[in-house]
């Protein structure tokens, strides 16, 4: 049985003000959730410490956008995995596109982060995805292949969550045809020695596709972005049907 998660990604949004605010509003709508679902919420820094605080008796799960590989060091703006796990976290995202492609984020230094998430006993979600060039010259296949093949060097497939994100789908309202979005996960999961491993889909998921989304045989969940900010739209997520 693979593992249903729901997770949001919440990039760079939302003061701590802020993040008291969603969950004011989001919480009351857990009570509808199915307890198969897993709900992760990954924040800034800042907030992780307001969440760990608020979420006592809560079923979400705190999750962190980044981690270093050591577990401490002269590693200016870095955090690292006992830092997170101290508080509570017990997700990380690693790889996601926005820093492959802003910060100098390489298949290696993904690989040494993913790591470094497991030993410090978190459980890192993976991104991986093409953008529309790689896409509209037939490399989807080839290139997903290979950043599988570089970032899971030595990685423990027991714990891990892979995420396809399709990268000309992140943000755009552009969403991957759902059964391309099915059709590329299964690729991926052919790549994997555990077929266990949770593979989401991510990129412009809303609550008027996440019904179609959920139903396909091989997404075991979605990483959002935008529709994660508001209560009622990531409520409308985790409750799909
Ligand atoms: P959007 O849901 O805003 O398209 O973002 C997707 C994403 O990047 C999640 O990690």
């Amino acid at each position: 049985m693979r593992k249903i998660v729901i997770a949001g990604n919440w990039k760079m949004f939302k003061t701590q003000a802020e993040s008291l605010e969603f969950l004011k509003g989001f919480l009351p709508s857990l009570g509808e959730t199915p307890q198969d679902r897993e709900v992760v919420l990954c924040v800034p820094f800042t907030d992780l410490s307001v969440f760990s605080k608020s979420l006592h008796g809560s079923r979400i799960q705190l999750g962190a956008q980044n981690i270093h590989w050591e577990g401490s060091g002269a590693y200016t703006g870095e955090i690292s995995g006992p830092m997170l796990t101290e508080i509570g976290v017990r997700y990380v995202i690693v790889g996601h596109s926005e820093r492959r492609q802003y910060f100098g984020e390489t298949d290696h230094t993904v690989n040494l982060r993913l790591k470094a998430a497991q030993k410090f006993g978190l459980t890192p979600i993976l991104c991986v995805g093409e953008t529309k060039q790689q896409r509209d010259a037939l490399e989807t296949e080839s290139l997903i292949i290979n950043q599988l093949e570089k970032d899971l060097v030595d990685i423990d497939q027991e714990n891990l969550v892979i995420a396809y994100e399709p990268i000309w789908a992140i943000g755009t309202g552009d969403t991957c045809e759902t059964k391309e979005a099915n059709r590329v996960i299964g690729i991926i999961r052919n790549q994997l020695t555990n077929p266990n491993v949770p593979i989401q889909y991510g990129g412009s998921v809303k609550p008027n596709n996440i019904d179609e989304i959920m139903a396909q045989r091989e997404i075991d969940g979605v990483l959002v972005g935008g529709a994660s900010l508001e209560p009622a739209s990531f409520a409308r997520l985790v409750n799909y049907k």
